[in-house]
């Protein structure tokens, strides 16, 4: 799309104030709303903030899988669950490296790295903030997800380069203890401190379709959204039942109700990156496409998504040209709720290029 028709896309008003007082009642109502007038008014909302035509793309790579020892029920990596996925190791800062490079040019602005631990011991950290620097000099935005986090290991990695920190409060607080046992609710938000308070972004959603009630989600969002800062990045992502897993029979949640989360996240949380998770591979092409319409603007794009799969690349590059899409600009050390900064540098130009197939002029 020019630039002229995709400034005209967003409206010339003031964008409404994020609040982060929402009661539960407010929330419930929102998700409570016919379909199609919840969709209108998140897609508004969408339009306030951002350019509805880009997407954020970000690509995980699971640096150590398997071997946590937490319960979370709906995890293939816990130890405590017989699923088909084997513990491995770190991985070497080398093979990190390479695997960044592969996603840089397939056009991930953002490389995230996720280690099946339930904290990082500290003679971890070095090897970690060692991939931090090396994918961060490759011109990536750096994400990693690794379980709670110290104040001081905050620090570190904060120092190493990294730009976001992961870490999901997973569902409502009320019902955050039929799904984990090992940590609890308010161990997620000390991290999540931990996070803030050394600088880093955070990125913070969780998974629905757990058995979870519409009420228990109007929970799990306005926890979200009453955060002392929204997070920057919101991954929502729809349960994906494994085989061995103690959510491996939980029914599928309705479509409709995925897009009406992804909907009132967007009205919550008016700047941050609403992100289609884990689930994206089981979702249709239509059903994406309604939830990009609801608010949704950033994605995990590559074939793999920790230990489940994720639409190969080639298919999601038809995707985004069938639906007018392109990828978002993101200048590394932009303030993550700035959609763009205008500027035609290297990292929008090997994005546009690997996702439309388009010529560029960056070099790699
Ligand atoms: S979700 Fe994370 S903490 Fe929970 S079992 Fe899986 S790897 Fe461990």
């Amino acid at each position: 799309m020019s630039a002229v028709g995709s400034a005209a896309l967003r409206p010339p008003v003031a964008p409404s104030p994020a609040r982060h007082d929402w009661t539960r009642e407010e929330v419930l109502a929102l998700l409570d709303l016919p379909f199609t007038e919840l969709v209108f008014r998140a897609a508004a909302v969408h339009r306030e903030h951002f350019d509805p035509t880009e997407v954020q793309i970000s690509t995980l790579l699971s640096v150590k899988t398997g071997g946590c020892p937490e319960d979370c029920a709906y995890c293939p990596q816990s130890s405590r669950y017989h699923t088909e996925v084997d513990a491995t190791k770190l991985m070497s800062t080398e093979d990190v490296v390479a695997r960044a490079r592969q996603a840089r040019d397939a056009g991930a602005s953002r490389f995230c790295m996720g280690a099946a631990w339930r904290s990082p011991k500290d003679r971890d950290i070095p090897k970690v903030a060692a991939m931090i620097r090396e994918v961060k000099a490759l011109g990536l935005e750096t994400c990693a997800t690794l379980g709670m986090l110290t104040d001081t290991q905050a620090q570190a990695l904060k120092a190493a380069g990294l730009d976001y920190y992961n870490h999901n409060i997973d569902t409502a607080p009320e019902y955050y203890g039929e799904i984990i046992h090992t940590r609890t609710f308010q161990d997620r938000l000390d991290t999540l401190e931990h996070v803030r308070d050394a600088g880093l972004k955070t990125c913070c959603g969780g998974i629905v379709g757990m058995g979870e009630t519409r009420e228990q989600r109007a929970g799990f969002l306005q926890a979200l959204a009453t955060l002392p800062a929204h997070p920057d990045s919101v991954p929502i992502n729809r349960l994906v039942p494994v085989a061995g897993t103690l959510l491996a029979d939980t029914p599928e949640l309705d479509p409709f109700e995925f897009v009406r989360t992804i909907a009132v996240a967007r009205i919550l949380m008016p700047r941050s990156m609403v992100r289609l998770s884990a689930g994206r591979e089981s979702m249709s092409d239509e059903l994406q496409a309604l939830c990009f319409t609801a608010g949704a603007n950033s994605i995990f794009y590559g074939d793999k998504l920790l230990t489940t799969g994720n639409p190969d690349t080639e298919h999601d590059r038809r995707l985004f040209e069938r639906l007018g899409l392109q990828p978002m600009h993101v200048q590394v050390g932009a303030p993550a709720t700035d959609p763009g900064c205008g500027e035609d540098c290297q990292c929008v130009a090997t994005a546009h290029a690997a996702i439309t197939g388009a010529a560029t002029h960056a070099a790699a």
